[in-house]
């Protein structure tokens, strides 16, 4: 069950607005492939894709350390890998969330030792408190306290991604989890 919106659909475009003039300044013109990590950001990233120019690019990939419970299991897999080659691309991360930073951190060494031109990471959420590995955030989005959020992309056991605010699960039903 919902116990509480920790931020609105407005708050949330309203910060979107922000950032992608903070990108907008920093890339200028330049081509910019905006790498989304699945399933969490497919909404944070079409939301964002379509405030910023036409040479934005889109691609996507799926990184697993959580399966249904609440906690980062650590041991993070490349489920689904981009579709394109990054060589010399500049490549923007688009995060749902930062909790511990694991699956940040592994995803980072990956797509390094693929010679884009720059990586940048851009989290919609970050849990300054959750972290275990430091990872550089170039945007972030909201600074939120160490609670289990869902909506706006984020699940819980694939519920809930429809929402169109960011809340706070209760505890009696986050704690079912395996
Ligand atoms: P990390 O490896 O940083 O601990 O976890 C990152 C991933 O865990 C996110 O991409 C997201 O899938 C999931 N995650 C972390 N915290 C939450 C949360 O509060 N709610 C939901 N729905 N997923 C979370």
């Amino acid at each position: 069950m919902i116990q509480s919106i920790l931020i609105s659909e407005a708050q949330i475009q309203a910060k979107l607005d922000e950032i992608a003039e903070q990108i907008r300044a920093d890339y200028g013109d330049r081509p910019l492939l905006l790498l989304a990590v699945l399933k969490g950001s497919f909404l944070v990233v079409s939301d964002l894709c379509r405030r910023l120019g036409d040479n934005v690019t889109v691609d996507f990939v799926q990184v697993s350390s959580y399966g249904n419970g609440r906690k980062s299991s650590g041991n993070v897999q490349i489920r689904k890998d981009l579709d394109i080659n990054i060589e010399g691309l500049d490549v923007l991360i688009v995060e749902d969330i930062v909790d511990s930073g694991q699956t940040l951190d592994h995803l980072l060494q990956i797509l390094r030792t693929r010679n884009p031109n720059s990586l940048k990471v851009f989290a919609l959420l970050s849990k300054p408190t959750a972290r275990v590995l430091h990872v550089p955030l170039d945007y972030v989005g909201f600074e939120i306290p160490d609670a289990f959020v869902v909506g706006y992309g984020l699940d819980f056991a694939e519920r809930y991604r429809n929402l169109r605010d960011i809340a706070v699960l209760s505890e009696d039903e986050s704690s079912l989890a395996p």
